[in-house]
């Protein structure tokens, strides 16, 4: 057992402590087996059914029509970027027996790696915007409107467009999908939602493919969660099955354990599954499931959010906040102290009140709380008073 935390730290992150009593009993013998579920074959009866329910569960949560497919692969979200882009260049090939780039919608520092590891892999890409262009100061923190640059996509061809909806660094999230690109029916939009995944609905038929890593809203690291669109699955066997128009277009090929339709036909479990990080992953969709689902959880995202940067702004004087209120994060909450030097006496005394990980990402400084999912209200709310408190202390 624990006391409750009151823990913001950005990932890996807080999970629902009775999912963590009940995945520690499991660890040690699951349904009586006299054998923890990590200790299983991963194509046993019991694993299997634990992939199974775990995309049954997450369906239901997220409404995922019959148009998409639900897979898990190993790899965290940096696999994600890259096997995002080689896979999708395939696809593309698949489709229309030729290659266009990969078209890159940069919002901040998680945007920018997969665009730069896309292009590592000599995949050709093309930055639409990076918003930093079109900010002031030259930094994250906006999302410039789509009168901006929808023309750059107009009458243009890409294999995909990518955009990570929640900027985990920089607390910049996609308040929606842009217009301009739900309205291209001949481009597939794939999006990180690696730190908002199940925080708020999404309509999952606007998307190509979504990807998101466990470790914040979800589970445990070492997962990570895919949702495709069937016909991209078929568009990528059948360019796989013409290696000679592959290697003429130089596209690369993937790697066997991140090739989709391979961990699809073979239901997450080509290669040796972590089934107890899964099972994790379950026991947080039914705790989702038992409380309300998205929509509950969701207004609760809202309120928490509306607490802390309702705080934060009353005390504007004393805490800078970054990011443009029209794409503030509800999951990141990225904020500064005007007063040079109180930095260290923050964190401590916040330590004092046992409200923790709250130090901001090395490239930005300052503060960041995440609120994912499983911080409660209460302990938002511990925080905004301590904010409120310190800053009356401290101005
Ligand atoms: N995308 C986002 C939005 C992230 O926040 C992170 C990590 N925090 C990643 C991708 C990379 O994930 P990983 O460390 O699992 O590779």
């Amino acid at each position: 057992d624990r006391e409750e935390p009151n823990y913001f730290g950005a990932g890996p992150a807080q999970l629902p402590t009775s999912v963590l009593q009940k995945a520690a009993v499991d660890l040690i013998n699951y349904k009586d087996l006299g054998l923890g579920i990590g200790e299983i074959s991963h194509r046993s009866k019991d694993a299997t059914e634990v992939i199974n329910n775990s995309k049954e569960h997450l369906r239901k949560l997220l409404s995922v029509p019959d148009t998409h497919e639900v897979f898990f692969m190993q790899g965290g979200g940096t696999t994600g970027f890259s096997s995002l882009a080689t896979n999708l260049m395939t696809a593309y090939v698949g489709a229309t027996g030729t290659v266009a780039p990969g078209g890159y919608l940069v919002t901040g520092s998680w945007s920018q790696k997969a665009e730069e590891e896309a292009a590592r892999l000599r995949l050709k890409t093309e930055v639409i915007f990076d918003s930093r262009k079109f900010d002031t100061n030259g930094k994250f923190g906006s999302i410039p409107d789509e009168s901006k640059w929808a023309d750059k996509i107009n009458g243009k061809k890409f294999s995909y467009v990518y955009l990570c909806e929640n900027e985990t660094v920089h607390g910049v999230e996609w308040p929606s999908l842009p217009k301009c690109l739900e309205d291209r029916e001949d481009i597939e939009i794939v999006a990180d939602l690696s730190s908002d995944i199940l925080s708020r609905k999404v309509d999952i038929s606007k998307y190509g493919v979504i990807m998101a890593g466990a470790q914040k809203n979800i589970g445990l690291a070492g997962l990570t969660l895919y949702i495709i669109k069937k016909s991209i699955l078929e568009n990528i066997s059948k360019a796989e099955a013409n290696d000679e128009l592959l290697a003429k277009l130089n596209v690369p090929v993937t790697p066997i354990a991140f090739d989709y339709p391979i961990v699809v036909k073979n239901n997450s479990a080509y290669n040796t599954i972590p089934i107890f990080t899964l099972h994790i992953m379950d026991l947080v969709f039914q705790n989702l499931l038992e409380h309300g689902g998205v929509e509950h959880q969701e207004k609760e995202n809202n309120q928490k959010a509306e607490i802390l940067y309702g705080a934060l702004d009353k005390s504007s004087d004393f805490y800078n906040l970054p990011v443009d209120p029209k794409c503030r994060s509800k999951m990141n909450v990225v904020f500064t102290l005007k007063k040079d030097g109180l930095d260290d006496l923050f964190l401590k005394e916040a330590a004092a009140e046992k409200l923790t990980g709250l130090k901001g990402h090395r490239s930005v400084g300052g503060f960041r709380a995440s609120i994912y999912n499983a911080v409660s209200v209460q302990s938002v709310e511990k925080l905004a008073k301590f904010a409120t408190d310190f800053a009356q202390k401290h101005s």
